[in-house]
């Protein structure tokens, strides 16, 4: 009789009673430190995804923890009938880090967009004048903002959208990086109140635009007098090798003057993810007082937004990013994982080529988006000791958190290397 193991027994019971909302791959993890995950046969890998970049300070970060324990002990969550003493100074510091005059404390990424899009919307009508509930965002292709009805109501993913219709109206999506068609659009339909996009498509497979088309995108939203809302969610905090990667080519951490012409500045940003350090959702939406001060009490709110456990969290997550130059570290790195990618794929017949910035980056394997080399890949880099997961069927992401050594971007340089090399034709 097969002996079960471990993880074969506690995938069995998720797939038993959970929903099939995911097809994770098959490892079953029970500790993590750094940038390092154990499963419960105590193998040992490295990850390469950091829960979507929400891992950026890596796993179980001891400042972050020391700070999680402290609050839980001392007080969880007041709702915002009260002030709590966290809150303010939280909102002192998000908007000095990232030189907003004002802060929308959340939970979630999709909550922080849903937010933008009201905020965007109410913009429009009181300070546009737009008729009532003609309001439209002009959105991105390919995009991926979460997964609530009104955002999968402007995806292209007939996975995320089909059958939960019906979808709301007020979207106007365009290729993505189609400067063109976004001033197109913008001629076209007068009651345009925003344009959200994502710097650095993640999701659709680490997309990075041309390098003119936020600056470009940005002057035309001035232009016609709309918001540019960018959703920095998994973009944002030190990821791309820059604080946000709104700033360009600006590697500091924290916000500077930003004299380099490369600043881009939204109207609206929305954090999430790696604002928590991975340990508990935290997001905020940050924007200035003519923006943010369309929304007077009683009119938006969230139980557990801005609770003092995520405001000292956060905190502590982006003095970690600032204290231990994880922005410039990922900028270093990410240039010498690509350029050992790119030394591979100049040799190989599969890998077709590399993408990204700082360590937001993804190989595309020539395969099509239905086969399943990508996957196989993955479950062999798995066996190697090293946890990545494939998108859109071709494409794998590597996102490693931020506290990577140079000897263990290495290593991992091999076993990704030595991994792919079992796969050639
Ligand atoms: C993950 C993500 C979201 C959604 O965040 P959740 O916390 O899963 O709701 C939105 N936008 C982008 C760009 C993301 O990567």
């Amino acid at each position: 009789m097969e002996v079960q193991t471990d993880s074969q027994a506690f995938i069995a019971i998720e797939h038993k009673h959970g929903a099939h909302d995911y097809h994770p791959l098959p490892v079953v993890l029970e500790r993590g430190e750094g940038v390092f995950l154990w499963d419960v046969e105590g193998n040992k890998y490295y990850d390469f995804l950091s829960a979507y970049s929400a891992v950026n300070q890596g796993h179980c970060h001891p400042r972050i923890i020391r700070v999680l324990k402290a609050q839980a002990e001392q007080l969880t969550l007041t709702s915002r009938a009260f002030h709590n003493n966290r809150l303010g100074p939280y909102m002192k510091f998000m908007t000095n880090y990232f030189g907003f005059e004002r802060m929308l404390p959340s939970n979630t990424g999709a909550e922080a967009v849903e937010a933008a899009i009201k905020i965007t919307r109410k913009w429009g009508y009181t300070r546009k004048n737009l008729p009532e509930n003609q309001a439209q965002i002009i959105v991105c292709k390919q995009n991926f903002h979460g997964r609530t009805s009104t955002i999968i109501s402007f995806s292209s993913d007939p996975g995320s959208k089909n059958h939960f219709g019906p979808h709301a109206p007020g979207f106007l999506p365009i290729p993505y990086n189609d400067i063109e068609a976004l001033r197109n659009t913008l001629a076209a339909h007068p009651n345009v109140a925003g344009f959200l996009v994502e710097p650095i498509q993640g999701e659709a497979g680490v997309y990075t635009p041309d390098s003119d088309f936020l600056a470009q995108a940005r002057a035309l939203c001035s232009e016609y007098n709309v918001l540019m809302i960018a959703d920095e969610i998994q973009t944002g905090i030190g990821r791309t090798g820059s604080l946000l990667a709104v700033c360009g080519n600006c590697s500091c951490e924290g916000h500077c003057e930003r004299q380099e012409a490369t600043y881009v500045r939204p109207d609206i940003l929305i954090l999430g993810k790696a604002l928590s350090g991975g340990t508990y959702p935290v997001s905020a939406i940050l924007a200035d007082s003519a923006v943010m001060d369309v929304l007077q009490p009683g009119q938006h709110g969230s139980t557990f937004g801005g609770n003092p456990m995520a405001c000292a969290i956060a905190m502590e997550a982006l003095s970690v990013i600032r204290d231990e130059k994880l922005t410039q570290n990922a900028r270093k790195l990410g240039k010498q994982f690509r350029a050992a990618m790119n030394a591979y794929i100049a040799q190989s017949t599969i890998v077709r080529l590399v993408r990204g910035k700082g360590l937001l980056n993804a190989i595309v394997i020539d395969d099509s988006e239905e086969g399943d080399t990508a996957w196989n890949i993955c479950l062999a880099l798995k066996e190697n000791g090293l946890l990545a997961k494939p998108t859109h069927g071709n494409i794998i992401r590597f996102a490693p958190p931020l506290v990577m050594t140079e000897a263990q971007l290495n290593d991992c340089i091999h076993i990704i290397t030595s991994t792919l090399q079992q796969f050639e034709k």
